[in-house]
Formats: C-alpha cells, sequence, structure tokens
C-alpha cells in the first residue's frame, strides 16, 4: 500500500491477488475453463486492468452483461472471446458481431441478431441460454427443443455459429438447497435435446463462484467467476481466507478533522449519537457518494491497527468515528492525516463486516464503490 500514489481516497486494486484468485479457481474448476466476469467495470475494481490480469492467469474467457461493457474491452485492445447476455431492443448487435463479440441470446434476440448478421454478412457467434430455473432471461424450457431449431437453421443459412449453450443458478450461494440440483438436472436435458438436434457448441457453462467452490458438477466447459476473482467469499459462514481466496479491493483515506469533544456530543444528522463520556471524533471522509451505504453506522475503520465503528448517520460525503480516548496530550494532532482503512486483505476489516452493517451482501458493497473514488493499481 506504501508504494500507492496519495489520493484523498483511493480503491486500491491487487492484481497479484486478482491473478491468484483466477489461478487458484481455475484449478478447482479445471479442466472446465474460466470466464472472467468484468461486468460493472469488474464490480467496480476496473474493467480493463482486471480482464487483463484475468488473462494473464490463464482466463480463456470474459463476461460482460452489456454490449457497451464487451465492446470498451475490445476498443482497448482485447481480443481475447467476450461473452455479453442482457440486450434491449436498443442494443448494437451489429457492433457486437463486427467486433467479434459473442452474443448470449435467449429468444427475441435471435431474430435482431440475425438481422445484423445478414445485413453485415457476417456470421454472429451466440450462446444459447435456457432458463432452468432463475425465472429471469432464458429460453423457457417449454420452448427450447423450437428455439434450438431456429437457431440451427440460421446457423445451416450461415448467418450464426452456436458457440455456447448456458444457463445461471439461483441458490449457488446455499450449497443445501434442492433447487440446484434442479437446475444441473434441466441443464443436462437441455443440452442433449440441443447435441440431439445437431448443435455443436463448443462450451457449456452455468457455474457461478458459489457452483464452481461447492459444486463440481456444475462445471462442465466452462465456469464464469465474478466474485471469488476478487476474493471474496460467497458463503456468508465462510470467509476467503478459508476459501484460499485474496481480497483484491483496499480502500482507504486519510482522517480530515479530529477533535475531542465533551460528553452529550451529538454527532451527524439526526444526531442519533450521542457521546457518553468526554472523548476525541475523527472524521473520515468517505460517504453514500463514494457508495459506502448511508444505513451502515456501525461499519469498522481501522486506523493505526485499531479498528473503530462508525457512529451517528454517514452523510454523503463523511462519517465520523468515537476513538473514545481523551485527555491524552495532543491525540487530535496524532490522529489527523492518518491512513483510515475501512476494508481491505487479511488483517484489516473485511467487505463482508460492511455488507452485514448495511443489510446487503458483499457484491453490492464493491460494486457501489464510485466514480470519485480514486482506483490505483498494485
Ligand atoms: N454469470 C452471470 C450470468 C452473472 O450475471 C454473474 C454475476 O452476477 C456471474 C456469472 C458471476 O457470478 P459470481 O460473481 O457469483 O461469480
Amino acid at each position: 500500500l506504501e508504494t500507492v500514489p496519495a489520493a484523498e481516497r483511493s480503491a486500491v486494486v491487487d492484481l497479484a491477488a486478482i491473478r491468484h484468485n483466477v489461478r487458484h479457481l481455475s484449478e478447482i474448476a479445471k479442466p472446465a475453463r474460466l470466464m472472467a466476469v468484468v461486468k460493472a467495470d469488474a464490480y467496480g475494481h476496473g474493467a480493463l486492468e482486471v480482464a487483463r490480469a484475468a488473462i494473464d492467469a490463464g482466463a480463456s474467457w470474459l463476461g460482460t452483461a452489456h454490449i457497451s461493457e464487451a465492446l470498451a474491452l475490445r476498443t482497448a485492445g482485447i481480443t481475447a472471446p467476450v461473452l455479453a447476455w442482457l440486450h434491449t431492443a436498443d442494443s448494437d448487435f451489429s457492433a457486437a458481431i463486427a467486433a467479434n463479440i459473442d452474443i448470449g441470446v435467449s429468444g427475441w434476440e435471435l431474430e435482431a441478431v440475425v438481422a445484423a448478421a445478414r445485413e453485415l454478412e457476417v456470421p454472429a457467434r451466440v450462446h444459447l441460454k435456457i432458463d432452468t430455473g432463475l425465472g429471469r432471461n432464458g429460453c423457457p424450457e417449454e420452448l427450447w427443443e423450437s428455439f434450438v431449431g431456429a437457431a440451427l437453421a440460421y446457423q445451416e443459412d450461415g448467418l450464426l455459429r452456436v458457440v455456447g449453450i448456458f444457463s445461471h443458478l439461483a441458490v449457488a450461494d446455499e450449497p443445501r438447497r434442492q433447487e440446484t440440483d434442479q437446475q444441473l438436472q434441466r441443464f443436462r436435458e437441455a443440452v442433449a435435446v440441443a447435441e440431439d438436434a445437431g448443435v455443436d457448441h463448443e462450451v457449456r457453462h452455468i457455474a457461478n463462484t458459489p457452483a464452481v467452490l461447492s459444486r463440481p458438477d456444475s462445471h462442465f466447459d466452462l465456469v464464469r467467476v465474478g466474485l471469488g476473482m476478487f476474493g471474496l467469499s460467497p458463503f456468508p459462514g465462510q470467509s476467503a481466507q478459508e476459501l484460499g481466496l485474496v481480497p483484491a479491493m483496499t480502500l482507504k483515506t486519510t482522517i480530515a478533522n479530529c477533535k475531542e469533544v465533551p460528553a452529550g456530543q451529538g454527532v451527524s444528522y439526526g444526531l442519533h449519537y450521542r457521546t457518553a463520556e468526554p472523548t476525541t471524533l475523527a472524521l473520515v471522509p468517505v460517504g453514500y457518494a463514494d457508495g459506502i451505504p448511508r444505513v451502515a453506522t456501525g461499519g469498522p475503520v481501522m486506523v493505526d491497527g485499531e479498528v473503530f465503528p462508525v457512529v451517528g448517520r454517514i452523510a454523503m460525503d463523511q462519517m465520523v468515528i468515537d476513538l473514545g480516548r481523551t485527555g491524552v496530550a495532543g491525540t487530535a494532532d496524532t490522529f489527523l492525516g492518518k491512513e483510515a482503512v475501512l476494508f481491505g486483505p487479511s488483517g484489516y476489516p473485511s467487505v463482508d463486516e460492511w455488507a452485514q452493517a448495511s443489510g446487503s451482501i458483499n457484491y453490492e458493497i464493491i460494486t457501489r464503490i464510485s466514480g470519485r473514488v480514486t482506483r490505483s493499481y498494485i
């Protein structure tokens, strides 16, 4: 961390941790290959930097939700296979085909993709998506056979190539639930229907991070990994460390103000916290505009190797910690300007603690860290 240039508030991303996590998860998933999911700016870590690190560590595919996210990777010169899977009528399928981006199709997209391919005279690379139980996009089971038939007909006309068949799991983060068994069974059946119809696909894929870690029978040919690549655990009862993962992001700033206050001092909007005795308050200049949820009062901040909970409401730009000490000459002066770490690797407070303080999940905490926080890379 000492090597990172100073910034008022920064999310320091450890690319060696990303590479470690990709190698670790690849080892678990092999012989299946690994798709690095870099949607939503790689869950807030920076899509380009993460994509390059993941490929460097052996990822064979990249995954995004939007075509625009996939195009940004191509514009930056990334040539690895990229799949984009969430589209609207306004999605630019022509640009995707021209940029050699794989397109996930669940239904209506098939016609739109084929129309674009026909105009470009370039076959589209598609992955057919089946809804095995999540109830979001994905072709409903009862329409699957005719959907596969339509795709095959277009393939024979040279308008597309079926590269993959895929689905997405609903409860893989709760390994004891039965629904994953049902989803995997439906997926195997859907693949069999497609293969019997003559689909010559390259990859079958359904596993996300929790499935990679808990369901070897879900790995098929390719696993799609987001959270684990960032070094976080998908299982509430199990730490990243226990899973062999290294958290990649450290969120830090420096104490912006520090002062001794008497007992009964109210803190932040609403005055919901009052000091019980004379104490020293320190101002941490990170707030909900930086992506920390407003409800996360109690969240941990580490200063000088000690962890202090946030007291009072989190505001747009700042939050307050109670250092719980007073009367020590110069306390306020010594804390001013000190590094304050909200979360980081083992030994620091964790993203999971912030998720707990917010009543949310670690995915949301990292993804929300806003553009106002400087990203830097080590
Ligand atoms: N596959 C799809 C379709 C997704 O939407 C996501 C993320 O939500 C993933 C894979 C990666 O999931 P995880 O971050 O749990 O690895």
